[in-house]
Order: C-alpha cells, then sequence, then structure tokens
C-alpha cells in the first residue's frame, strides 16, 4: 500500500532506492530461572556461533570495502567471541544459579565491562567497548531481534532510523547510500548536516519512518518538500523521476556558475564558504565553488574512535585541508563536543541537559591537555595554508580570554622548540549564545572576527531544543528576536572593523540571504551543496537594495510576517 509521510527537508534533492531499516532493537533482558541446563547452554552456544559466522563475514566485507583499519575491530570482536575467560562464567552462571542465557550473559558482561572500565588502562577500557559490542551481538540472537549491519549494504539503499549517530554514518558505504530519513531531528541535528555533505536527500522529523517503513519497501525521498512515500504507485514513481531529472537540470545550470566569484547585482563581493567535517569533505567544497571554508568541525577526527586523536593525526588532517583549500581562507573550530555529540572513551558524566551542559569551550578549558594538543597541532599546520581560529560556545569574556590566552601560550612555546607556524593567524568565536550577541561590542574590541552559529543561537534564544521535532515549530531562523541579535553581531563587528560571518544553517537559507546581504554579513558558510543555489541568489540581488529593508525587517513582529516581507518585498 502507498503511504505518504510528511516530514521535515533537511537535504534537497529526490531519491529512489529500497528501504535499508538501520534500527537498534531493544535488548532488555529478564532474568528467569530454568529448568533444563543443557538445553539453556546449547542456546548459549548456538548464538555465539551465530554471531561468530556473522562476524567473520563483517570482517571479511570491512576488509575489502573499507580497509583493514576499519576490519580490525571486528577481529578484535572474534577474539572475546572465543576467549573462555569471558564465555566460561557465563555457562557457569547458566549451571549454578539455573539463570537463563540472556540473563547469565549480560550479568557476566557486565561485570567485566565495569571492571574493565574502571582500570587506568588505555587498552582495557578499549576491551570493555568491544565486550559491550559482542554481548549485543549474541544478545541479539539470544532474542531472536536483528541488529542491522550496515557496513555489509552492497545495493543502492535509503537508511532508514530514529536517528542517525555519528558512529552509524562511520559505518555506511557511502557510494550506496542514496538517501536518509529518520524519525527524529531538525534542519540542523547531525544527521541533517551528515546528508547535506553527503549530498544526498534527506527528509527527518517524520516521527514515524521507522513505523512505517520494512526492509526492502521501494522509497521515495523528497527532500526538496519534505515528504516520503512508501511503496508508490506507478504514477507516482514517473512524477518523481521526471521531478528527480529537472531538479538535475536545475544544478546543471547552478554549475555553470562555479568559478565565479559571489557578487551581488550591484558589484559587491560576499564570500561563500562551506562547513566541513572531514579533510574528505574539502573535495565536495571546490566542486560547488566555495571560496574558502567558513566551518571545519573538528570533532568528527575525536569521534567514531576509542580515543583522542594525536597531535600528529590531527595535524595531517589540518594540513589537509590548508593544502587543498590552496590559500584560501579556512576557518577551524576547536573541539566541540557534548550536546547532541559524544565521545564515549571521556567517560563524560550523563547531564539532565546535554545542551545546557559540560560542552565545547566549557570542556576544552577544563581539560587543558586535549585543549593544547589541538591547539599545537593547529599551529604547526597553518603555515600550509590560511588558518584561522575560532572558539565554540563561548558566552562569557573570560572565556575567550582564557582560550586566547591558552593559544598565545601554546605559540610561545612552538616559538621556543623553534618550531614554525603562520605570521597571521586570525582568532575568532562563535556567537551562538545569546549572551554573547548581546555582548557582541565588547567581544569584537577583542576578537579578529565573529562568525554567528544559528543552529544554536536560536535553540537558546527560543529555548526549543534543535533535535526535538515536538517543539520545532519554534525553531525560528526568521523570528525578529533572532534577526535582532545578528544584526546586533554584525554592527559591532564593523564598528570595530572587523568582519562578521555565519556558519549555521541560516547562511544558506534561501530566505534569509536577502535579509543577511542587506545587514552586511560578510562571510556565509554553509552546506556545499547549497553554495552554487545561494550563488545564484545573491547575483540576481542588490545589496544596497536589500539593506534598505533592514529597519523595516526589525521592527516585524513575528517569523511569518518576516518571511512574507521578504518574499512579497524584497524578492519581487
Ligand atoms: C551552530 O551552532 O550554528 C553551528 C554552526 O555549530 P553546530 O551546528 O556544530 O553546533
Ligand atoms: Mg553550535
Amino acid at each position: 500500500m502507498t503511504v505518504t509521510i510528511k516530514g521535515i527537508a533537511a537535504s534537497s534533492g529526490i531519491a529512489i532506492a529500497k528501504a535499508f531499516r538501520l534500527v537498534h532493537p531493544n535488548l532488555t533482558v529478564e532474568k528467569q530461572t530454568i529448568a533444563d541446563i543443557d538445553s539453556e547452554i546449547q542456546r548459549l552456544n548456538v548464538a555465539i556461533d551465530k554471531s561468530q559466522q556473522e562476524l567473520e563475514l563483517i570482517k571479511d566485507h570491512a576488509n575489502k570495502e573499507l580497509g583493514e583499519d576499519k576490519a580490525a575491530i571486528f577481529a578484535a570482536h572474534l577474539l572475546v567471541l572465543s576467549d573462555p575467560e569471558l564465555i566460561g562464567p557465563i555457562k557457569e552462571k547458566i549451571t549454578n544459579e539455573k539463570l537463563n542465557a540472556e540473563a547469565a550473559l549480560d550479568e557476566t558482561a557486565q561485570m567485566f565491562i565495569t571492571m574493565f572500565e574502571q582500570m587506568d588502562n588505555e587498552y582495557m577500557q578499549e576491551r570493555a567497548a568491544d565486550i559491550r559490542d559482542v554481548t549485543k551481538r549474541v544478545l541479539a540472537h539470544l532474542l531472536g531481534v536483528i541488529i542491522p549491519n550496515p557496513s555489509m549494504v552492497m545495493e543502492e539503499v535509503i537508511i532508514v532510523s530514529e536517528d542517525l549517530t555519528p558512529s552509524d554514518t562511520a559505518q555506511l558505504n557511502r557510494q550506496y547510500v542514496k538517501g536518509f530519513t529518520t524519525d527524529i531531528g531538525g534542519r540542523t541535528s547531525h544527521s541533517a548536516i551528515m546528508a547535506r555533505s553527503m549530498e544526498i536527500p534527506a527528509v527527518v522529523g517524520t516521527k514515524t519512518v521507522t513505523e512505517e517503513i520494512q526492509n526492502g519497501d521501494l522509497i521515495i525521498v523528497d527532500g526538496l518538500d519534505g515528504q516520503i512515500i512508501i511503496n508508490p504507485t506507478e504514477q507516482q514513481l514517473t512524477a518523481y523521476q521526471q521531478k528527480q531529472s529537472e531538479y538535475a537540470d536545475k544544478r546543471a545550470e547552478w554549475a555553470k556558475l562555479k568559478n565565479e566569484a559571489t557578487s551581488s547585482s550591484d558589484g559587491i563581493h560576499v564570500e561563500l564558504a562551506a562547513n566541513i567535517g572531514t579533510p574528505d569533505d574539502v573535495q565536495g567544497v571546490l566542486e560547488n565553488g566555495g571560496e574558502g571554508v567558513g566551518l571545519y568541525r573538528t570533532e568528527f577526527l575525536y569521534m567514531g574512535r576509542d580515543k583522542l586523536p594525536t597531535e600528529e593525526e590531527q595535524f595531517a588532517a589540518y594540513k589537509k585541508v590548508l593544502e587543498r583549500m590552496e590559500g584560501k581562507p579556512v576557518v577551524v573550530r576547536t573541539l566541540d563536543i557534548g550536546g547532541d555529540k559524544e565521545l564515549p572513551y571521556l567517560q563524560l558524566p550523563k547531564e539532565m541537559n546535554p545542551f545546557l551542559g559540560f560542552r565545547a569551550i566549557r570542556l576544552c578549558l577544563e581539560e587543558q591537555e586535549m585543549f593544547r594538543t589541538q591547539l599545537r597541532a593547529l599551529l604547526r599546520a597553518s603555515q600550509f595554508g590560511n588558518l584561522k581560529i575560532m572558539f565554540p560556545m563561548i558566552a562569557t569574556l573570560e572565556e575567550f580570554r582564557q582560550a586566547k590566552s591558552i593559544l598565545l601560550e601554546e605559540k610561545e612555546k612552538l616559538q621556543s622548540e623553534a618550531i614554525p607556524f603562520a605570521d597571521q593567524i586570525e582568532i575568532g568565536m562563535m556567537v551562538e549564545i545569546p549572551s554573547s550577541a548581546l555582548i557582541a561590542d565588547q567581544f569584537a574590541k577583542e576578537v579578529d572576527f565573529f562568525s554567528i552559529g544559528t543552529n544554536d543561537l536560536i535553540q537558546y534564544t527560543m529555548a526549543a531544543d534543535r533535535m526535538n521535532e515536538q517543539v520545532s515549530y519554534l525553531y525560528q531562523p526568521y523570528h525578529p528576536s533572532i534577526l535582532r541579535l545578528v544584526n546586533m553581531v554584525i554592527e559591532a563587528a564593523h564598528k570595530e572593523g572587523k568582519w562578521a560571518g555565519m556558519c549555521g544553517e541560516m547562511a544558506g537559507d534561501t530566505t534569509a540571504i536577502p535579509i543577511l546581504l542587506g545587514f552586511g554579513l560578510d562571510e556565509f558558510s554553509m552546506s556545499a551543496s547549497s553554495i552554487l543555489p545561494a550563488r545564484s541568489l545573491i547575483k540576481d540581488l542588490s545589496k544596497q537594495e536589500m539593506s534598505k529593508h533592514k529597519e523595516n525587517l526589525l521592527m516585524l513582529s513575528t517569523a511569518e510576517e518576516v518571511a512574507s516581507y521578504v518574499k512579497d518585498k524584497m524578492l519581487k
């Protein structure tokens, strides 16, 4: 039966392929007393055998498709599975305590995990993670549920999941993933940002796709209008194939602007830069004619692994980005972990409100060794291009001053070790907390630049979790409060002769662009795939004309009024 589900358009384009459910099963264990010990041990043996066969397959596949590095983890899992020191105590528990296999496995594994995690030894802590993963797999077999294996996908698919975490995406073979759809999330959640950087269509925040879609269903992801069509009719299929090809034509038109500078119709240049998460994303920036990198989210270097990246690893990544950008500006943001981005190996305490918690610069100022390692790697890489550094989540002047003075200390250390770095490195900050937008005039005296992070600025100003689709109606980029804050930041920067950019998703929003151009924003940083449509739009707008609307816009009272004003008076 054909079903249509509405969601949030998170990445443009149309994708048509079969569904692959990446849904993590419920592995809750019920403790039971059993009568037949032999058959319970037999059940355990069968589940272990099946897990072993599965892991062998995944390992071989990962070896071929993803390289030995990624395959190593599965080899480690196989070792755990054949370790008598783990399996023996599980069987003993079944025998001595007459426990069902699920509970015996769970209790034994928990005991080892806790023991290893408490050891002050990195190697043992990694083993704890291995045991956790392996236990999940065996438990799934015992419970008769399926653990999805995204690394095994070998045909074109659309990923259907509750939410796509960074570790899920790290396992995906990008070649085969044609689109995403998720139950939760909004335009600025990790899965949406990921889809845009992979340049594949995505619809998020649908609430029900994982309920409605089965593995193998034919799915259309309409990332233009935010719709999912399950098992489309012949007619719908033809209509969407048509829409897909029209969109491809439009992209071909935009592509002609690739090598042009971005100028408004009255000849004013603004910079269109891109947001990236990994050095590999630079290719997309260049292919889409990016004039720089306005936000390099370095946290991805720290994710999907089991320990902190070394200075050398980081240096190599930053150098690669700077070199590939060939002297174009690259704004690197220091580690912004926390919120929706976790680092299990840091073992930070669970928080009631992670978005308001111990994250980003707050964590870095506390964990200074980690912060200093990153800064050293950045400074050393600076001589290979045009590096600018910015700090995330700055709420107070003291935080900015402290972060900057740590950076200056690391500079001095490098100098005394005769390690070279660039003479001129601009140091700026993200403005993504209302407190810093409100005193932007004070910050402007001390920073070299601002980059407005509207993804967070909107969530904190409106007190609406950016991940929560229940309150997505409050997530309003055009809300007059946001416009006023953005304007304050730009004016404060200009008053001190500094530049102001924006790296939140609002910078690539076609309704926001005329407003921001009129407010005098100097740099717009967005998903690479939004650059050419933005360039095409700006080419047709007069900056001077747009700026005449500023006072009117700032006096409007609702987001709706702002959107209509832009449509009727600015884009006419
Ligand atoms: C922002 O908050 O606008 C931003 C660009 O950072 P992130 O989306 O990584 O929080
Ligand atoms: Mg942010």
